[in-house]
């Protein structure tokens, strides 16, 4: 396929590319997405991942959100986080910037991680801070604790940034953008703010903006590459052409 090769190229050619990720990458994990054609907003009301949601009715947001945090504990990385990592260790990709909360990129052997939403592995007290393994809060939840409490009595909450709250790192993020000059944004709608400054920043600059998706996205239209695909399949194959070129020179 000629736009894969052109995309190797094209991070080959950088000197500080980055990949952006979002929720598309981690369907084939078996992870809905939020907006995409079978997207978890199709069935829930994003109100219920909300910070006033968690204030108002913590049992009732425990409820909903332990269910997501179980189908997350058994996923697994699928070949786009894995080739991602591949990416990096070659020293082809700088930083994973991600808005995923699913913990998939680290799993999959990447170092260098900015979770720009959190991460849903982790949990901690509102009141003392103590920071908690949420298999550890979903343990408390089978034994009927909801919402689940610390030993010091406060509500325990996801370590993720809910719908209502500032999204973290994104000074860091952001200044990670600045210094890249090649972008591979995979599975995000690109619709979510301030995440998405991210690409356009380092369009912005001068730099290259790769967009592989499965639907369009609103960045398209300014995009030097845009491969319409699943990202399980074409970002193996990016890895693949990366190789092949690398080989040949
Ligand atoms: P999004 O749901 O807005 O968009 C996902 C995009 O991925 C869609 O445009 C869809 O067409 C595309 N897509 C779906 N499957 C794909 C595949 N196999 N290959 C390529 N593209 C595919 O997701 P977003 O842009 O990440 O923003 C939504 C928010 O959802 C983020 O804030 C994130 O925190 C949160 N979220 C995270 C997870 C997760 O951690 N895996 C899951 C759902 C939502």
């Amino acid at each position: 396929m000629l736009e894969v090769k052109k995309a190797a190229e094209l991070l080959l050619d950088s000197t500080f590319a980055i990949a952006f990720t979002g929720a598309g990458i981690s369907t084939a994990s078996g992870i809905p997405d939020f907006r995409g054609p079978q997207g978890l907003w199709k069935r829930y009301s994003p109100e219920l991942a909300s910070i006033d949601y968690f204030r108002k009715d913590p049992k009732g947001f425990w409820e909903f959100y332990s269910f997501r945090m179980r189908s997350l504990f058994n996923a697994e990385p699928n070949r786009a986080h894995y080739a991602l990592a591949e990416l990096e260790r070659m020293g082809v990709i700088k930083y994973v910037i991600t808005q995923n909360i699913d913990g998939l990129h680290r799993k999959a052997g990447s170092m260098r991680v900015i979770e720009l939403h959190g991460t849903m592995l982790e949990s901690y007290c509102t009141s003392c801070f103590k920071r908690y393994d949420s298999r550890e809060v979903l343990k408390m939840i089978d034994r009927g604790e909801l919402p689940p409490r610390c030993s010091c009595g406060g509500i325990i909450r996801p370590d993720v940034v809910l719908f209502g709250e500032p999204v973290k790192d994104i000074e860091y993020a952001l200044t990670i953008a600045q210094e890249s000059d090649a972008v591979l944004v995979v599975g995000s709608s690109l619709t979510v703010y301030p995440a998405n400054l991210v690409p356009q920043v380092v369009k912005q600059n001068g730099g290259k903006l790769i967009i592989v998706n499965l639907e369009e996205t609103p960045m398209d239209d300014f995009a030097d590459l845009v491969i319409r695909g699943k990202a399980e399949e074409i970002v193996p194959a990016i890895l693949d052409a990366v190789k092949e070129l690398v080989s040949n020179n």
